[in-house]
C-alpha cells in the first residue's frame, strides 16, 4: 500500500494510482483543473449543450439529479443561471435526516424548481441493502443504482434532453488521464465508476425474495428511443466544494457542526443517515476512512498543511458511524453482531494482516496508530 506524498491518499482506492514522483492521480486531477483544462472552451461547450436541450426540450430542459445537499443547490443555481428550465428529481433514501429535509425543502422553494422526491418501497430498498451488504460489501449499492438509474429513465420517458449531475469524481477522487477528460455520464462510465460492482437491476432478481417488477425504478431502458445528453456539470465549471457551500449557503442551505456524519465536513453527507455505511467499508477494503478524501481535498486547495492533515487523522481515529451502523441494524431488524460479522467478510487480505488478535495494515500512513480501538466493543 502506497501514499501520495502530495495529498493523504492510498493507491488502494479505485482510480488512484501513484506515479514514480509519489504523486498521485487525484493530485493530477487538480493540476489538470488548474492547468490543463480550457475552462473557456468548455463553457463554450457547455453553451452550445443548453441551447440544444433548450430547443429539444418539450416542457424541461434538463433534469437534475439532488439530495438536497450543497452541490445540488449549486447544480439547480447554475443551470438557471443559462435559462434551462428544471426538473430536480430525487432518490429518495430510506434514511433521511432531520436536516436532510429541511434542506431540501428550503431548496425547492428558495430557488424555485418543480421536484420528484421518487420513493421505491422501503422493503424493497431494505431487502436490497440486506443482499447488497451481504454479497458484495456495498450497502450503497442500491443507492447508487437508484440514484442513476431514476433520473435516467425519467429523462428517456419525459423526453427531457440533458440531465446535469454533478462533480467529475475522477477528476476530484483519481482516475485515468483520459477519465479525467470526460465530460459526459455513459454506460461505460457507469459500470466502471458508479458502484455497482459490475451488476445491473436483474442480477439481484431472487436475492432476499427481489422480483423482476420490485426492482423497477433500479433498471434503465435499454433502447431510449431518446437522446439524452447526460453530463458532469464539474466537467465545464472548475469544482470547488467549498465555493459550492458558500453559493448554496448563500440561497439558505444550512449545515452545522452538530450535522457532521463522517469524514471531516459537517457541509457534505449530512442528508442520509446511511451514507457513512458506504464510506465506512473503504475501511475494510482499502484501509481509508472519508477523512482521508476530506483531508486530501484540502490540502490541495491549499487549507490544510500535509503535517496537519496527518495530525487530524490521528486525532480523528477510526471514525466508525456507530449510531448510523445502529439506524442501519434497527432498519434490518438485526443484531449489530450481524453487520460487524459482514463486515470481517470484506476486510482485503491484500492489506489487512493479524497481530496477536488485532488487525493491523503494515506501513500505514500514521506510525502511532490506534489499532485496538479500532474494533466494535
Ligand atoms: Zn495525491
Amino acid at each position: 500500500m502506497r501514499y501520495c506524498r502530495t495529498c493523504i491518499l492510498p493507491d488502494t482506492r479505485p482510480g488512484v494510482t501513484i506515479g514514480e514522483d509519489g504523486v498521485c492521480s487525484a493530485c493530477l486531477g487538480h493540476r489538470d483543473k488548474e492547468e490543463r483544462i480550457d475552462w473557456a472552451a468548455r463553457r463554450a461547450a457547455f453553451e452550445a449543450l443548453v441551447s440544444d436541450a433548450r430547443q429539444r426540450g418539450s416542457g424541461y430542459d434538463c433534469i437534475v439529479p439532488v439530495s438536497g445537499g450543497k452541490d445540488s443547490w449549486y447544480q439547480i443555481v447554475k443551470a438557471k443561471e443559462f435559462g434551462l428550465n428544471v426538473l430536480a428529481v430525487t432518490w429518495r433514501t430510506p434514511a433521511r435526516t432531520e436536516i436532510g429535509q429541511q434542506n431540501l425543502d428550503s431548496m425547492i422553494a428558495n430557488l424555485g424548481v418543480d421536484h420528484i422526491d421518487y420513493t421505491i418501497d422501503p422493503d424493497v430498498e431494505r431487502r436490497f441493502m440486506k443482499a447488497a451488504f451481504e454479497r458484495v460489501g456495498a450497502t450503497g449499492l442500491p443507492m447508487h443504482m437508484a440514484l442513476f438509474a431514476i433520473p435516467i429513465r425519467l429523462a428517456i420517458q419525459l423526453r427531457i434532453p440533458l440531465i446535469v449531475w454533478g462533480e467529475n469524481a475522477q477528476l476530484e477522487y483519481g482516475g485515468t488521464a483520459q477519465e479525467r477528460m470526460a465530460t459526459h455520464l455513459d454506460a461505460d462510465w457507469l459500470a466502471k465508476h458508479g458502484c455497482l460492482q459490475s451488476t445491473n437491476a436483474d442480477d439481484w432478481v431472487g436475492a432476499e425474495g427481489l422480483t423482476h417488477q420490485d426492482l423497477a425504478a433500479y433498471r434503465i431502458p435499454s433502447d431510449p428511443g431518446f437522446k439524452v445528453e447526460s453530463i458532469f456539470l464539474g466537467s465545464f465549471f472548475k469544482w470547488d466544494s467549498f465555493e459550492n457551500t458558500r453559493i448554496a449557503a448563500a440561497h439558505g442551505f444550512r449545515h452545522s457542526s452538530a450535522d457532521l456524519k463522517t469524514g471531516t465536513w459537517d457541509f457534505a453527507d449530512i442528508d442520509c443517515r446511511f451514507v457513512s455505511l458506504h464510506h465506512f467499508l473503504k475501511w475494510y477494503k482499502f484501509g481509508m476512512t472519508r477523512s482521508f478524501d476530506n483531508l486530501s481535498v484540502q490540502i490541495r486547495s491549499g487549507q490544510t498543511g500535509r503535517e496537519e492533515a496527518l495530525a487530524i487523522l490521528r486525532h480523528q481515529g477510526w471514525d466508525a458511524p456507530l449510531a448510523d451502523i445502529q439506524a442501519f441494524c434497527a432498519f434490518q431488524d438485526l443484531p449489530e453482531s450481524w453487520f460487524w460479522e459482514v463486515c470481517e467478510r470484506f476486510r482485503n487480505p491484500a492489506i489487512w494482516t493479524l497481530d496477536g488478535n488485532i488487525w493491523k495494515i503494515p506501513d500505514f500512513l500514521i506510525e502511532d496508530w490506534p489499532w485496538q480501538t479500532c474494533q466494535p466493543t
